[in-house]
């Protein structure tokens, strides 16, 4: 906390503690100290300071116990100008306002008549009295179990009052369409409440409507808090007296802010000193010094001066809110069912990109306050400008950000377009980067699909399904031929940065690698091990995919595996892979070579893109894939091949491995690499033209290509043989095999 928040807060503490202090008295005189005091049908007495300290408060007499935790946890109220280095003394203000607030909110229930109705879900509509107070047992397990089923993401402790009664309602709606929790305490400097100005406008305020008026003292915020608490005692298994346990749980699992509106004097601050305790930032509208740094909170502890029509989406920000967003807003149907739906041409009303026309989607991140969650854009003309059959271009513009994103992250939600647009009944999407070709049905068109609706599915879904790096979504189409051709442009030079930054990489620079475990579904001991070099043998895993995979999802099936020393340079091995194998496979290897094909090389599951295979008599290898079904030099087809190889073994003389492997320099590089190539299916060899030719120049065999055999050449080794000493095969000249 900044050094003035502190002072206030504990400044405000103070005052807090001793006004309590006189109440107290004043009540053990005219009750006298055993007088029962408890909230209204709880088992948890009085809940803050039950949770923190496990001390029962029962009768007024246990009441001054709690004012000396108080007083003990209160720090001297600093001079002036004090060098405050720490946020410790803040922070024990506030849990000492917390406890005070507790007694005194408790004590009202000694009152009669009671401030606070009696304790049901719903004020009566009948009279001004909106004041609920505690929520008894019953509420909390009804209503708590929202919280941790995440059907309500988090709540809003709103103290203090909007600028105006539409205002207000604005806010509450916004929170409300977010199945966010309102919880209203405390009024501003005039008496106005925010649940009163709800309340003037008509709006229904209870548990039932989630928008719940605790009372009008501030003091009554202290419910929010013991409601928090409350749950983690209930649905986090945390003990009585773990204050710890409890803040961490609240922390990490109740999404909770304050929104302090309108001016906040000594008192809020130090309130919302209490409340950073749990976790829970405080978003005001106010000027008050902010407190950026991070640490308690999952984020700023206090952001100050933003303007009331955007304080639920800053709120959100700050506390790192994830937003579910469960029905995508469509005309027609979205789901899985229809991924595989094919338009053809008479039922299309309009082809967008395509082999007629060009058509690109691009997914990149930008910083928080760049991107404007949800906006979706058309530029250009759309569905209701071309006749049924028409042809338009297309640029499908994705701005994204988040707290946690990275770049690396981009590529990977860029590619989750396809399915997620699939999706959608009626539109169809074959493709990525700049081949991107769809097309959308005339049903859907008649429906009222139009081309922002993309932006409505990929906003939903990106929320949904990449929550965890996903703060905001913006969508952007383009159908204008410059347009297009303009952001294509620039889309393009990502894209080749992107290539550039994994092919930078190399594996002796990178401390890292990390396993894929995936398949241990269905090959409980198969474990990839994905280095820059070497991308899992399926190809849809590559070292950056693994990492940000693993970011997103930190207990997945890609864990980091710190390298450590190297035993054997050559094979590809160290002893941090080997330290990971072991447990990983369920100790069924001791040792993972990453390069070499004969010693220890990697287990292979099923889902090998290519399998190579040493042809001993040729002093060579040969690849073969899925592709290819005849017959091959090492006497086995494919399928064959793939059931010896496959289901988690170690084969020494065979590997599963992924198209894109062939090209990297590490490509069995322990048994000479890519210049024992003998033998690979025409139609693979035509596919990697490009690469062999790159990697033949590298190695001094420029002419390379010309000399690896296909199945025109030959389909047994004999052939092969014959076909590498016509050519004058590398291999021929390099040490054995064995
Ligand atoms: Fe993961 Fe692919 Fe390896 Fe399976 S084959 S474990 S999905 S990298
Ligand atoms: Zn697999």
């Amino acid at each position: 906390m900044s050094k003035l928040i502190i002072s206030s807060a504990i400044r405000g503490a103070h005052a807090i503690v001793d006004r309590v202090e006189g109440k107290l008295n004043a009540a053990l005189e005219k009750y006298g100290y055993d007088k029962e005091v408890k909230l209204p049908n709880t088992g948890y007495y009085l809940p803050v300071i039950y949770g923190m300290s496990g001390f029962k408060v029962e009768k007024l007499g246990d009441m001054p116990h709690v004012i000396k935790m108080c007083r003990d946890l209160l720090p001297e109220v600093p001079a002036e100008n004090a060098w405050l280095p720490y946020l410790g003394p803040g922070l024990d203000a506030g849990m000492a306002t917390c406890f005070a607030y507790d007694l005194e909110e408790a004590m009202k229930y000694l009152d009669d008549p009671c401030p606070y109705l009696p304790m049901k879900e719903d004020p009566e509509d009948t009279d001004t009295d909106i004041w609920l107070g505690a929520a008894d047992d019953i509420i909390l397990r009804k209503r708590g179990v929202e919280f941790v089923d995440g059907s309500a993401p988090g709540f809003a402790a709103i103290v203090g009052a909007a600028k105006d009664v539409e205002t207000a309602v604005a806010i509450a709606k916004e929170l409300q369409e977010k199945s966010i929790y309102v919880f209203m305490a405390g009024a501003n400097d005039k008496g106005v409440s925010f649940a009163e100005q709800l309340k003037e406008a008509g709006v229904q305020l209870g548990w039932n409507t989630r928008l719940v008026p605790f009372g009008k003292d501030t003091s009554a915020a202290i419910h929010a808090l013991g409601f928090a608490t409350r749950a983690a005692l209930t649905f986090g298994g945390i003990k009585p007296g773990d204050f710890s346990g409890n803040l961490m749980y609240n922390k990490n699992r109740v999404f909770a802010f304050v929104l302090a509106l309108d001016t906040v004097d000594d008192e809020k601050y130090a309130a919302a000193a209490g409340a950073i305790n749990w976790g829970f930032p405080t978003i005001a509208d106010t000027d008050i010094p902010e407190v950026l740094p991070t640490g308690i909170c999952t984020y700023e502890h206090v952001v100050s001066n933003i303007p009331q029509e955007e304080i639920v989406t800053k709120a959100i920000e700050v506390r790192g809110l994830k937003i579910q967003i469960t029905k995508i807003d469509i005309p027609g149907s979205y789901g899985p069912a229809f991924e595989g739906e094919r338009i053809k041409k008479d039922a299309m009303h309009v082809e967008l990109g395509g082999p007629k026309s060009m058509g690109f989607e691009f997914a990149y991140s930008k910083p928080l306050d760049q991107v404007e969650d949800g906006k979706f854009t058309v530029i250009g003309p759309d569905l209701d400008d071309v006749e049924a059959g028409g042809l338009l271009p297309v640029g499908i513009w994705i701005e994204l950000a988040g707290r946690k994103f990275q770049e690396d992250f981009e590529p990977i939600l860029e590619r989750q377009c396809h399915h997620l647009l699939n999706g959608a009944e009626g539109v169809l999407h074959i493709g990525q980067r700049d081949i991107v070709w769809m097309r959308i049905s005339k049903k859907a068109y008649e429906s009222g699909f139009r081309l922002k609706h993309f932006g409505t599915i990929l906003h939903a879904k990106m929320h949904n399904e990449f929550g965890a790096i996903v703060d905001k979504v913006q969508v952007t189409v383009f159908t204008n031929q410059a347009d297009v051709e303009k952001h294509l442009a620039v889309a393009r030079k990502t894209w080749s940065e992107r290539d550039n930054r994994l092919a930078d990489m190399i594996d002796e620079t990178t401390d890292t690698y990390y396993s894929c475990t995936l398949c241990q579904s269905f090959a409980p001991t198969h474990v990839c091990v994905v280095t820059p070099e070497r991308p899992g043998l399926c190809g849809a895993y590559n070292w950056l995919d693994c990492r940000a995979s693993y970011e997103i999802n930190p207990t997945g099936p890609n864990q980091p595996i710190p390298k450590g020393d190297v035993i054997d340079e050559r094979l590809g091995q160290w002893k941090g892979v080997d330290a990971f194998v072991g447990p990983a496979s369920g100790n069924a290897f001791e040792a993972f070579s990453a390069y070499s094909i004969m010693e220890s090389p990697m287990t292979s599951c099923g889902c090998f893109e290519a399998i190579v295979s040493c042809l001993f008599g040729a002093n060579a290898i040969m690849v073969v894939d899925r592709d290819y079904t005849g017959e091959t030099p090492c006497g086995m087809p494919f399928s064959t091949l793939a059931g010896t190889v496959g289901g988690g073994l170690q084969t020494p003389g065979f590997v599963g491995i992924s198209k894109f492997y062939i090209g990297s320099k590490k490509f069995v590089s322990a048994e000479g690499g890519i210049k024992r190539l003998a033998w690979l299916p025409k139609a693979l060899k035509e596919q990697l033209k490009d690469m062999i030719d790159k990697r033949g120049e590298e190695i001094g065999v420029p002419d390379l290509y010309s000399k690896i055999a296909t199945e025109e050449n030959a389909t047994t080794e004999e052939e092969v043989i014959a076909f590498m000493s016509e050519v004058g095969h590398p291999a021929l000249e390099m040490p054995p095999l064995m």
